[in-house]
């Protein structure tokens, strides 16, 4: 017979909210190279079982890079920041944006960065990313630049990341991500509980400190976050110790 993880059933009162970037995987130097160890999509799979599926990620990136990394995991999800939302029944609600007003955007930032080196633009449905890891010194005037062209377009806001700056739909983020989320099946009515490392994961966290849930912050940096590992790897013993009931949520809840 298949060994099957046992449990206590407290996974079925939870529901679980994951970043990707810098959470289950580590940070890479080109996102295109970040990657989930195979061992804990099949333990996210096993939490995903066992909460009836309240395993959801919350990611800046896009739903079809969310589905690609998380593969064959398929459930709910919010990408980009918020702005788009996929719920467990396959529901999508997403930001509608101008295409026009992209397209001038997007001319308006290969403009002013394609001669900075080490700085590039990743186009992201309804966002851009503009990516400094290789010039690190670039990141105040890249601040400025990004933001005098978001200043053009209402519609638009600035969101701060690890070595990025992003362009996205104003109006949404994380944390009304996850709200909503807990709204919907399997999600209504459970706890939830949240982890993320960057400053795109805060919205998050004060929502889930609202619910009395649980918000975990990885690595350094001021937070809203209740509790904090260390590191990627940290997380990963965490969901191997949750689905071996080796850690009792109820003494996690911020209440
Ligand atoms: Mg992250």
């Amino acid at each position: 017979m298949m060994s099957k993880p046992q449990h206590d059933g407290q996974q079925t009162d939870y529901a679980f909210f994951f970043d990707i970037d810098g959470t289950l995987a580590p940070l890479q130097d080109m996102p295109d190279a970040v990657q989930i160890p195979a061992t804990v999509i099949e333990q996210l799979i096993d939490l995903s079982k066992l909460s009836d599926g309240a395993v959801a990620f919350v990611s800046g990136r896009p739903l079809n890079q969310i589905d690609h990394l998380t593969q064959p995991l398929r459930g709910a999800a919010a990408g980009t920041h918020g702005a788009e939302i996929r719920t467990l029944d396959g529901q999508h609600l997403g930001a509608s944006a101008d295409t026009q007003q992209l397209r001038a955007i997007e001319q308006q930032l290969a403009l002013h960065t394609d001669s900075m080196d080490g700085v590039w633009i990743e186009k992201k449905g309804v966002a851009f990313a503009v990516h400094y890891r290789q010039a690190p010194t670039a990141q105040q005037v890249l601040h400025q630049i990004v933001q005098r062209i978001v200043d053009g377009y209402p519609a638009f806001t600035v969101q701060a990341g690890k070595c990025v700056w992003e362009i996205k739909p104003r109006g949404y983020d994380k944390g009304k991500a996850i709200n909503y989320l807990m709204m919907t099946p399997p999600f209504i009515g459970r706890i939830p509980v949240f982890i993320g490392d960057d400053v795109t994961d805060e919205a998050g966290f004060h929502i889930v400190n609202q619910q009395q849930g649980i918000s975990i912050k990885i690595g350094a940096g001021d937070s809203e976050a209740t509790h904090r590992f260390a590191e990627v790897e940290q997380l990963y013993r965490w969901i191997g110790n949750l689905l071996n009931n080796k850690i009792t949520l109820q003494t996690m809840r911020s209440v």
